[in-house]
């Protein structure tokens, strides 16, 4: 055996190794006759023996999975075509009841004279584990999900029906008690519709962050005023922003008509001001509604803790909350919802804060 002829011998057996290891099979289709040619891998892989095989690339064929036979065959077509990647996951059917995937990747040769495409070679691999995996990932998540719209489902109609009875409550206390009593009622009820108002936040944006993963967030657009609108959320805020000792300054250029989703905008308002009162170190809020040509704003300001430049794009993102804010109670939502629904608008919502300062929240709208 001469030199070339050894080592030729030692990177056949190399590359054999290498290809069993990986569990990966070769092939090689002849265009012109287009027989096929593949590696002993690959036809264990597709449990065809060598004696039935006799490069036959329609007893291949008749193996793919019959819902990915056609997909296949149009990828392998295209890459001769254009000269490009055949790269392509489907499923095999070695033998009845066995389903199988396999990772395939590939590339055509030109006939050096004729510069016909002449050979359409590559790799074939199992990926079946992988698929079950990223399955099982699939279905924990959907599961997840589920779960999250049941148990959101269920806590809503049990905290509005507590939401009411606080405010019963608290009538009964006003009108009905000594100060001595109210001295005493009164901080306790401050701290339970405190929690309560956290708690339907936490609830409504778990429902909403199921709803757009799935793509299920729709809006519902009717007309109204929006100074109207944020004049009613700030009544009902009133109540929870006085037990808490924090007043509320309103100014507006006037009434401002459009064309939204309602409920949606109140959302957005109530999680911008349940923030300015969390983290706004008990200082007063400041809410602006403005028109312009062709924008309509509203803005909600404190003068609390701010925010470091660093964290003024993360806080917009699913689960991110402020380093300092980590470990106070909060799922890190509320950003993320109110932007995906004044996104949805055709909007944008920005950030003006200086650590220390205070923050400005500005939502823009179409008009
Ligand atoms: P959560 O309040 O549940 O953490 P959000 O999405 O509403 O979720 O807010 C994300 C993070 O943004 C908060 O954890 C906090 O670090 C920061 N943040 C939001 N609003 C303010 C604000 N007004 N002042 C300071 N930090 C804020």
């Amino acid at each position: 055996m001469s030199d070339y002829e050894f080592q030729l011998k030692i990177s056949q057996e190399s590359l054999e190794f290498a290809l069993e290891s990986g569990r990966m099979g070769t092939w090689d289709i002849h265009i012109p006759t287009d027989e096929v040619y593949c590696s002993p891998e690959m036809l264990k892989l597709w449990g065809v023996s060598l004696q039935e095989f006799k490069n036959n690339r329609l007893l291949l064929q008749s193996k793919v999975h019959p819902d990915d036979r056609e997909k296949m065959l149009d990828s392998i077509k295209a890459a001769i075509a254009n000269n490009g990647v055949y790269d392509f996951e489907y499923r095999i059917v070695p033998e009845p009841g066995v389903v199988r995937w396999v990772h395939s990747r590939g590339r055509r040769t030109l006939d050096p004279v004729t510069k016909e495409p002449l050979r359409f070679a590559g790799i074939v691999y199992d990926i079946t584990e992988k698929k079950e995996k990223e399955e099982a990932l699939h279905r924990a998540i959907a599961a997840r999900q589920e779960f999250f719209t049941i148990a959101g489902h269920e806590l809503k109609t049990p905290l509005t029906c507590m939401q009411l009875q606080l405010a019963v409550l608290e009538l009964q206390i006003k009108e009905a008690a000594s100060e001595d009593l109210k001295s005493v009622l009164n901080p306790s009820m401050r701290k339970q519709s405190e929690h309560l108002m956290r708690i339907t936040k936490i609830v409504d944006n778990i429902l909403d962050e199921t709803r757009i993963t799935e793509g299920r967030l729709s809006l519902q657009k009717e007309a109204f005023n929006l100074t109207q609108m944020v004049k009613d959320v700030l009544s009902q805020f009133q109540v929870t922003a006085d037990l808490a000792g924090v007043s509320i300054e309103f100014e507006t250029t006037g009434e401002i008509l459009g064309h939204w989703d309602r409920f949606r905008l109140e959302q957005v308002l109530l999680n911008l001001l349940i923030n300015a009162l969390k983290y706004g170190n008990n200082k007063p809020i400041r809410v602006l509604v403005e028109g312009r040509s062709d924008l309509a704003t509203f803005t909600v300001l404190d003068s609390g803790k701010g925010i470091p430049s660093a964290e003024q794009t993360k806080i917009f993102q699913r689960f991110e909350r402020g380093e300092e804010t980590s470990r106070s109670n909060g799922l890190g939502l509320g950003l993320f919802i109110s932007k995906t629904i004044i996104e949805a608008h055709g909007g944008e919502i920005k950030l003006e804060s200086e650590p220390g300062k205070g923050s400005a929240f500005i939502v823009e709208l179409p008009l």
